[in-house]
């Protein structure tokens, strides 16, 4: 989609560290970390958000969080913890129109 900068960066248009990638899915570090692992994992395929995906397309989400799950064990926080935040719409603070789930951890974190 134009003006998306997930989707220039799914391009390759806007430069990203990969940390996964298949023909669906691409997960990259976060440009501003809140924590000392802070991953995003979106879809190829622009969805502004979780409401704007069709009933027929939902098989995305398994697919996302299989790589969340590989990730996660690939970050040995198995015994660690972690946290999977997905901020869907104005209140709550999405910023970016392109549906992302972040990976967070590597220190203990507060809620909420
Ligand atoms: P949101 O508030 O859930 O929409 O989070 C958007 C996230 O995208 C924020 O954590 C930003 O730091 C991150 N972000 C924005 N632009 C880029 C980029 O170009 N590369 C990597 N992460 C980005």
């Amino acid at each position: 989609m134009e003006n998306c900068i997930f989707c220039k960066i799914v391009n390759g248009e806007i430069p990203s560290t990969k940390i996964y990638e298949d023909d669906k899915v691409l997960a990259f570090k976060d440009i501003n970390p809140i924590a000392p692992i802070h991953i995003l994992v979106i879809p190829k395929k622009h969805y502004e958000s979780i409401i704007h995906i069709p009933d027929n397309e939902m098989d995305i989400i398994s697919d996302i969080h299989k790589v969340i799950n590989k990730i996660a064990k690939d970050m040995n926080f198995e015994q660690s913890g972690f946290r999977i935040v997905n901020n869907c719409g104005k209140d709550a603070g999405q910023e970016v129109k392109h549906i992302h789930y972040h990976i967070i951890g590597g220190k203990t974190l507060n809620w909420p």
